[in-house]
């Protein structure tokens, strides 16, 4: 069994953001720069976003954290998102998920100039990425491949389950690996709330893929010997001996999977710190488009 190492590579990764940085100063050229958007006070968001910004400062890029009010309305929202998407010092920017009710998710997404949308969130690169086209690819999903890339898994003629739909892990997922690119050329079915045979889908799996966002809900009789696991989920469960209070559980029981697995991600040190590094290499990507 071989970890799929997401601390590791993501440092790898990060370095080489890092070397990439050095050159374009040395030439002269503009530093990356990544605005981050969080509007309300929620723990979790504040976590990602904090590591976002320090990530930044890790690998020499400039960073700017724009933090507003829980109250904060759509109105002034958006006016902020053309404020960024006018401001030619901002190579790329994100606006944390998920927004207070009161606003409407979607449309401030449609607002986000699609050249600065380093989440790949906006429909514009969405198609793109369904075209195969350049464009920035969603970070979880990017980072996912790239550990797939990096390790070799093979991935070309074998059948993938990805469990969950949703428009920033599932679906991209179920779209990249199923493209002719590394990591990619598999056979891949997209299970979801309503699907009903998920263990006969599971046990005839090379690789699961597993973002529902329910704590240890894979378990090792739900695959097959030698599979690929991807844990995608990340839930936050009480732990009273924990100093914050809380412990981070995959979607996957660890426990009875691994002994299976040929390749696995823990949770946490999996997809969580890829998704950073795919972030910042996006960053890297629209700086350099710019220069
Ligand atoms: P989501 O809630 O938007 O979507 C969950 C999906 O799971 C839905 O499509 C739903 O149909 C499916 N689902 C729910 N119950 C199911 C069941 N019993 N059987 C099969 N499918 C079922 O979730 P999301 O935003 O994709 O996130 C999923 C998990 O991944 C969460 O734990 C989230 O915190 C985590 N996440 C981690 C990262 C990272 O960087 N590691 C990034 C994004 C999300």
């Amino acid at each position: 069994m071989t970890i799929l190492d997401g601390k590791k590579t993501s440092a790898d990764i990060k370095s080489e953001i890092a070397e990439r940085v050095k050159e374009l100063k040395a030439k002269g050229k503009k530093t990356p720069h990544l605005a981050a958007v969080i509007v309300g006070n929620d723990g979790a968001s504040k976590t990602y976003v904090g590591a976002k910004v320090k990530a930044c400062e890790l690998v020499g890029f400039e960073s700017t954290l724009v933090e507003l009010p829980e109250e904060t309305t759509e109105a002034a929202l958006l006016a902020k998102i053309e404020e960024l998407n006018t401001n030619d010092a901002i190579d790329g920017y994100i606006v944390q998920l998920p927004l207070p009710k009161h606003i409407d998710e979607h449309k401030v997404l449609l607002a986000v100039d699609a050249t600065k949308d380093v989440d790949g969130f906006h429909p514009t690169n969405v198609g793109r990425m369904a075209l195969e086209l350049p464009t920035f690819l969603p970070a979880t999903p990017y980072g996912i491949m790239e550990l797939l890339e990096r390790y070799q898994v093979p991935t070309s003629g074998k059948n993938v389950v990805v469990i969950g739909r949703s428009h920033i892990v599932g679906r991209p997922m179920s779209i990249l690996m199923s493209q002719r690119r590394a990591a990619g050329d598999a056979t891949v079915t997209v299970a979801h709330s309503r699907t009903e045979n998920l263990k006969e889908l599971t046990l005839n799996a090379d690789i699961v893929v597993v973002a529902l966002g329910v704590a240890e809900f894979l378990t090792g009789d739900m695959v097959k010997e030698g599979v690929t696991i991807i844990d995608v989920g990340i839930t936050r469960i009480k732990d009273d001996s924990k100093k914050n209070g809380f412990r981070l559980a995959g979607d996957v029981h660890f426990e009875s999977v691994a002994p299976k697995a040929e390749f696995i991600t823990p949770v946490p040190g999996g997809v969580g710190p890829m998704t950073i590094a795919m972030l910042l290499k996006n960053t890297l990507l629209a700086g350099e488009q710019k220069s």
